[in-house]
């Protein structure tokens, strides 16, 4: 059955991803991770995409939804795991849709409370494994040894393109806009839990897993 992640950038809904992923098998549907991708094909899609990451501005609806569609199509025998996505009412809507289409719906919806300021001091320390795409922070979930991927032995681990500080004002705004109005849609429908997004990764998983 279906869940999907709410919560601004680096709340560390990608870390508990990976860890619903290993323990329980979900297929991990991050539109951020489809947009990088249709990015890299440098299609006239991507090149939109690109523009919209750059500035910070949420991506049009319709393109991510296009994506979205495909990828649940292609993976429709699987749990999937939302990252990213909905990020509005309308996606949430849309969402609702294609998985009626394809005979499915979400089970609940996880949101990961944590206040902006946190955020900050947050992002600034997050670096990510160009090897293998493995997200750490140096504050709350650190690499084991200082400078090398746990995931893959890399020691090419870097800050992440779009990791500046006006990008990122600019979508945790985007996300206290626009986003967080999907709190309160899902809690009408009974399906949400809210996580305290500030406790230390292995608690936060905790909090998952016993809501499950
Ligand atoms: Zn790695």
């Amino acid at each position: 059955m279906h869940l999907v992640f709410l919560g601004p950038p680096a709340c560390g809904k990608g870390t508990q991803s990976a860890a619903l992923v290993k323990k329980f098998g979900y297929y991990h549907l991050s539109t951020g991770d489809l947009m990088r991708k249709e990015i890299a094909t440098d299609s006239a899609l991507g090149k939109m995409l690109k523009k919209n990451i750059e500035t910070g501005v949420l991506a049009a609806s319709e393109i991510v939804n296009e994506l979205l569609k495909k990828d649940i199509e292609n993976n429709r025998q699987k749990s999937i795991l939302f990252d990213g996505y909905p990020r509005k009412v309308d996606q949430a809507e849309y969402l609702d849709a294609v998985l009626k289409e394809n005979k499915s719906t979400l089970k609940q919806v996880f949101y990961f409370d944590i206040d902006a300021e946190e955020l900050f001091q947050r992002i600034l320390s997050r670096i990510t494994c160009k090897a293998c795409e493995a997200v750490y922070n140096l504050q709350t979930n650190p690499p084991k040894e200082d400078g090398v991927c746990d995931s893959c032995g890399s020691h090419d681990l870097v800050k992440r393109g779009d990791d500046n500080e006006e990008i990122l004002k600019n979508r945790i705004k985007s996300f206290y806009e626009e986003t967080a109005p999907l709190r309160e849609f899902y809690q009408k429908r009974g399906i949400l839990t809210v996580i305290d997004a500030r406790a230390p990764v292995e608690i936060v998983t905790e909090q998952i897993v016993n809501a499950l």
